[in-house]
């Protein structure tokens, strides 16, 4: 490894000594501050995303604000982690949290200050330092985040970014001082991370990515889901875990909603991401681009019919396609991380449910119906992290969020993620 990276695990684990022993308060306000911080910049924070990855600069400032947002959440958090006492014979008889230590965050591109602060907020509100190896393409924004928390007054070596390529997370993830990973991304990079964690004892937690259903059945105010579902397939040109992949549509109103599904959808026009009228921008990078393209032939390949072209109109732009996907057709076991959405129609509320579970992730999944009844059956029988009832997936801090299947384990946001990366300790005896 690196001498420069050694060092910086080392800082890390030296700051860990010192933090986990400030209180629960005191680090709350400094998050608060660098929560002002974010704030105060987002509008220059949120070129640097665009610039970065072509986010359209209106998402990317949106991105900070929200960041911002979520960490005051955990601002003005209750203390979950103070010790509890349980009722028993013995004079000790408690539960303390303590912090496991330096945390290495593992982070994508799609989201580049939001996933990373979603992850080390709460980690370094329960005590915990972190390290950050994000998305090679994203080494801009990890060095600001790491400024922006020094401003804020955090001790040296609470967040530092390493600016490392994925070949190296190994050695960093086996290293002594690292007591815990989380990691969003593919499925392939949760896997391999994830298995080096197991070999090494080491917790992990994995936010993977998804194929999420939009479910519109013939009671739905048709015009708002036709709004919400295209800005939820579209926004960040495709590029959300939770994202609507899959829209699932009632047969009695497949002639009445796709009209008007078609119309939201055509609004997306490629444009300047610089530019804040801008509702879409291009890919992050020209091989995810290639991969699209190389998703969508297959589906063409295996019977799916075209609504809508995808037309690619530069290394990383499309004007964005509309598939009509029949079951069995091999794309639907796959992600499709970009402008190209599936259309599905259902004779009935039990085959959209089918429909909709019939997947290897479970991430978050919407469904649209006025039917109290209705709204309940789906919310019982979906096997996904998060179930949105007549509203497009976005995650809320105060909300926990998280997968089920491939789509990952472990909770993001809420008071639950403040118990991710500690270690639940018993004092019981007389
Ligand atoms: P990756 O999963 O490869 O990248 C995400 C992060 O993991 C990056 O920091 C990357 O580093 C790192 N990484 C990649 N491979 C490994 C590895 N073997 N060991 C350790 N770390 C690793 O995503 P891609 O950028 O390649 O995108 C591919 C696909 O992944 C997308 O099309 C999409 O389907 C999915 N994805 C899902 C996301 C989600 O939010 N669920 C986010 C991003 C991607 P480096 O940049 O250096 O390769």
């Amino acid at each position: 490894m690196e001498q420069l990276i050694e060092d910086k695990l080392i800082k890390a684990d030296k700051a860990f000594s010192v933090w986990k022993k400030v209180p629960f308060e005191e680090r709350q306000k400094l998050i608060a501050k660098a929560a002002e911080i974010f704030k105060t910049h987002s509008e220059k924070f949120g070129k640097i995303i665009t610039t970065e990855m072509n986010k359209p600069v209106s998402q990317s400032i949106a991105e900070v604000e929200k960041s911002a947002l979520m960490m005051n959440y955990y601002a003005d958090a209750e203390n979950v982690l103070k010790p509890e006492k349980v009722d028993s014979e013995y004079r000790y008889s408690e539960i303390h949290y303590e912090p496991k230590g330096v945390i290495l965050g593992v982070m994508p591109w799609n989201f580049p200050f939001w996933q990373v602060l979603r992850f080390a907020t709460p980690a370094i509100l329960s005590g915990n330092t972190v390290v950050l190896k994000h998305a090679s393409i994203c080494f801009g924004s990890g060095n600001v985040i790491e400024q922006v928390f020094l401003e804020a007054g955090f001790p040296e070596g609470v967040f530092q970014n390493l600016e490392v390529g994925h070949k190296e997370v190994k050695e960093i993830l086996e290293h002594k001082t690292i007591k815990g990973v989380s990691l969003t991304g593919s499925e392939k990079a949760g896997a391999e991370v994830a298995s080096i964690a197991g070999q090494n004892i080491k917790k992990s937690l994995l936010e993977l990515g998804g194929s999420d259903a939009f479910i519109v059945l013939d009671d739905a105010d048709l015009d708002k889901a036709a709004k919400e579902g295209a800005k939820a397939r579209l926004q960040n040109c495709g590029q959300t875990c939770v994202a609507a992949k899959r829209f699932i549509v009632d047969e009695k109103v497949e002639d009445e909603f796709l009209p008007k599904f078609i119309e939201e959808y055509k609004k997306y026009i490629p444009a300047d991401p610089m530019d804040k009228e801008t509702l879409i921008g291009g890919m992050a990078r020209p091989d995810l681009a290639d991969d699209l393209e190389n998703q969508f032939k297959k589906a063409l390949e295996n019977g799916a019919e075209i609504i809508i072209p995808l037309e690619r109109i530069s290394d990383i732009e499309f004007n964005p396609g509309l598939i009509r996907v029949q079951e069995g057709n091999p794309i639907l076991q796959e992600e499709l991380f970009g402008p190209l959405g599936m259309v599905m129609i259902a004779k009935n509320d039990e085959e959209a449910l089918q429909m909709a579970n019939d997947i290897p992730f479970g991430l978050s999944n919407s469904v649209w119906t006025a039917t109290k009844e209705r709204q309940l059956f789906f919310i019982e029988n979906l096997e996904s992290g998060t179930v949105n009832i007549n509203r497009m997936t976005s995650s809320d801090p105060r909300f926990p969020f998280g997968g089920t299947k491939s789509s990952g384990y472990g909770t993001e946001l809420s008071l639950h993620a403040l118990k991710e990366f500690v270690i639940t300790k018993t004092i019981v005896g007389n």
